[in-house]
């Protein structure tokens, strides 16, 4: 009996240790995922701040095919990232996984799409020297719309400079037949509209849009976009 009893003491202690180290690993995890992942900056280099738009509760824009935009945006934020990177570039993303950036306590659906913008825009200003660029995918049902656009903010003259060179890479590279031009971003774009820095929204294309919808699900044409994203960038920060 008293052996029995020991043992049930022995267990519980065993449970209780292993539910506080899970805590912290659950704790460390969550931490580590939710603020952006980051490289080691070279001093006197500028940050590029990669923002896979939505994730989470927000799924954002839904494809012909069913696909939800957050998942699009960040394959090819994540493509962008890696293309960064391999030249040297000091790059941050804001999300690695499908996440939302949301304090725990904002509890409706808009709430946390409130608060997952201020956190994105709080990360944006602790990089001074830094350009932001912003990964996100269209939808329009009105009429048939295609191709990549990008926006910039209204704050800078150099986010126009960065958002017509993304435009013309990726037309030139990618797309001869896009005839979109780059556009000023208007309130409704929270964080261009607010934005500091120099500051871009890369749409890449239309999910709703059947053609559009499948080669944005493709990863090669994923990495192609990602490519000529990165090329426009490189321009900019070469000038
Ligand atoms: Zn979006």
């Amino acid at each position: 009996m008293v052996i029995y009893m020991n043992k049930k003491v022995f267990l519980a202690v065993l449970v209780s240790c292993l539910m506080v180290f899970t805590a912290f690993l659950f704790i460390k995890y969550k931490m580590a995922s939710q603020i952006a992942s980051q490289t080691p900056i070279n001093q006197g280099n500028p940050v590029i701040i990669i923002d896979a738009g939505h994730g989470g509760v927000d799924g954002g824009a839904v494809g012909r095919n069913g696909v939800e935009e957050k998942e699009i945006n960040l394959k090819i934020a994540l493509k962008l990232n890696e293309l960064l990177q391999c030249t040297g570039y000091n790059t941050v993303m804001i999300r690695t996984e499908d996440i939302c950036l949301a304090d725990d306590d904002a509890k409706s659906i808009k709430a946390k799409k409130t608060s997952d913008l201020h956190n994105r825009m709080a990360i944006m200003k602790k990089y001074e020297d830094a350009i932001f660029v912003s990964i996100h995918q269209n939808s329009y049902y009105g009429s048939k719309a295609a191709g990549t656009q990008v926006f910039y903010s209204p704050n800078s003259k150099e986010s126009e400079t960065l958002a017509d060179l993304i435009q013309s890479s990726v037309k030139n590279g990618l797309q001869p037949d896009n005839k979109r031009l780059t556009k000023k971003a208007d309130s409704s774009i929270y964080l261009l509209y607010s934005a500091k820095k120099t500051a871009v929204m890369v749409e890449c294309g239309f999910l709703s849009d059947y053609d559009e919808n499948l080669k944005l699900c493709n990863s090669e044409y994923q990495e192609q976009l990602a490519f000529y994203i990165a090329e426009g960038i490189k321009t900019f920060l070469n000038e």
